[in-house]
């Protein structure tokens, strides 16, 4: 089972590297170790059989030749019990041999004899009755033959005993290491951890009212204070997105009662006395024009509700924008000189594009609209559309109005957000009208800009992606 805390998966994970490391590292040890010991006890071997090769040759067979203890000691130190010389003649009797023998009888083997008499180096372990003896078999060749063999031995007891000592290090060191190696996981992971309890604390008192507050980013890791930016960030978009929520409610809220504030009044009023014909028409006429107005607002509230949900249907169409802007540019102008404004319509090069008309009708008039609302008698509109390059459009809604201050700029495509609410509301606005004009945009993949100078007017820019790639503007 996988333990569920970070800090203690961490420090198992430490502590499996480290014994994995361990392992390998004494697999290692004692491998390279062991190799060495035996490969130094048959070399000693090698070099005490050929000295002695060397002087069987002068003295085989002589009777009272006896120095190979004096040999043995100087070999391997002091006397030991397991080691031996002897030197044997071609038919495996023995001539010569070394005082320590005779305390363990070893056989003398026929296959290894044989193999010697081929002038083979021969290498045994004999294991019975005592300690494990290594024994080499060498032939000594004089003139091409092979005239005795000698014999010689050493117990592999010390190489053994080193061996056994390193083994017992590493069986009992090891599971120490590796509680230790688990401890210093455990104390480490909860160290490096510790920042995250702060962020997370920090996070638990947390709610709607206090989305505002900030995550402490100091003192952490690099890591961690990056988790704290970016919990950050998103707070601050969630907070953004509440204070939204919040401001929107209550500007429906209050984009809905002041109409009927006015119906009430007015209805209120004209009942308090017998009123004539002409006077009940002039506040039925007055109370209509509140319910076409609560009327707009409700339905364009309702299409952005609809447009976030996604289920607004946009069906677009292969739509000749010169054509359908000169189409719109005959109703504007009507609506312009009525208010005593100059109408252009510069036109522009030929442009397909995929868009819903409905949708997009819609947009250039709430534009056009706009521009003739914010602009004063004796002003000027413009409607004109170019190449704006990489196969985009730009359709421009320019006037020569009140402007915009910079400051507000950011903010008029939220819902309800006006510059000047009284002059806007007196003017039949509820400040919805760019926020559809954003979503229908975006829902035909483009984007809207705005350039404003306060009191020289505004220019409303909308791109568009063009259904086949064209000219860029020269
Ligand atoms: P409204 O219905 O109030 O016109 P909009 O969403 O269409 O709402 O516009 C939001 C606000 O942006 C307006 O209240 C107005 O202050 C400002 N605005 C829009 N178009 C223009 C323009 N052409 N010139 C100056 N101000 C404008």
């Amino acid at each position: 089972m996988t333990p569920r805390t970070l800090r203690s998966q961490l420090a198992l994970w430490y502590g499996g590297f480290v014994c994995a490391i361990l392992l390998v590292f004494g697999g290692l040890l004692y491998g390279v170790l062991a190799r060495n010991l035996y490969r130094g006890v048959d070399q000693k071997l090698l070099a005490l059989a050929q000295v002695v090769a060397e002087s069987s040759v002068r003295n085989f067979l002589r009777p009272g030749y006896n120095n190979f203890s004096q040999l043995l000691e100087d070999f391997f130190g002091v006397p030991a019990a397991g080691q031996f010389i002897r030197v044997l003649d071609p038919s495996g009797n023995v001539g010569s041999r070394s005082e320590n023998l005779m305390r363990r009888h070893i056989p003398i083997s026929r296959t290894t004899v044989g193999r010697a008499l081929h002038g083979e180096m021969v290498y045994e372990t004999y294991e019975k009755d005592g300690p494990p003896l290594r024994v080499l078999t060498y032939p000594v060749v004089v003139r091409g033959r092979v005239r005795n063999i000698v014999q010689v031995a050493t117990s592999l007891a010390p190489a053994m005993e080193a061996l056994q000592q390193v083994l017992w290090v590493l069986v009992v060191g090891s599971p120490a290491v590796l509680c230790l190696a688990l401890l210093g996981g455990w104390m480490l992971a909860g160290r490096a951890l510790k920042p995250l309890d702060s962020v997370v604390d920090a996070l638990r008192s947390l709610d709607a009212d206090t989305l505002s507050d900030r995550i402490p980013a100091g003192g952490g890791t690099e890591e961690v204070q990056d988790l704290a930016r970016n919990i950050n960030a998103l707070l601050a978009r969630l907070s953004d997105a509440f204070r939204r929520v919040r401001e929107f409610t209550a500007d429906a809220s209050h984009e809905l009662r002041t109409p009927l504030t006015v119906l009430r009044g007015e209805a209120e009023v004209a009942l308090r006395h017998p009123r004539t014909v002409e006077e009940y028409q002039a506040v039925l006429a007055s109370a209509l024009e509140e319910i076409h107005r609560m009327g707009r607002i409700v339905e364009d509230l309702l299409l952005l509700a609809k447009g976030d949900l996604g289920e607004v249907r946009i069906e677009k169409t292969p739509l000749e924008l010169g054509r359908f802007l000169e189409d719109l540019s005959s109703q504007a102008s009507v609506l312009a000189e009525a208010r005593g404004l100059a109408f252009t319509a510069a036109g522009g090069p030929p442009v397909t594009v995929l868009a819903d008309p409905l949708r997009l009708r819609q947009l250039f008039w709430n534009l056009l609209d706009n521009a003739v609302k914010y602009t004063p008698e004796g002003g000027a509109v413009y409607l004109s559309h170019a190449w704006a390059g990489d196969g985009w459009v730009r359709v421009t809604v320019k006037d020569t109005g009140v402007g915009i201050p910079p400051e507000h700029q950011a903010r008029i495509f939220e819902r309800f957000y006006r510059v000047d609410k009284h002059r806007a509301r007196a003017q039949g606005g509820s400040g919805l009208g760019l926020a559809i004009c954003k979503w229908i945009v975006e829902a035909h993949g483009g984007r809207i800009e705005v350039r404003s100078t306060p009191g020289r007017g505004s220019s409303f820019l909308v791109y568009l992606p063009a259904a086949e790639p064209g000219e860029p503007e020269g």
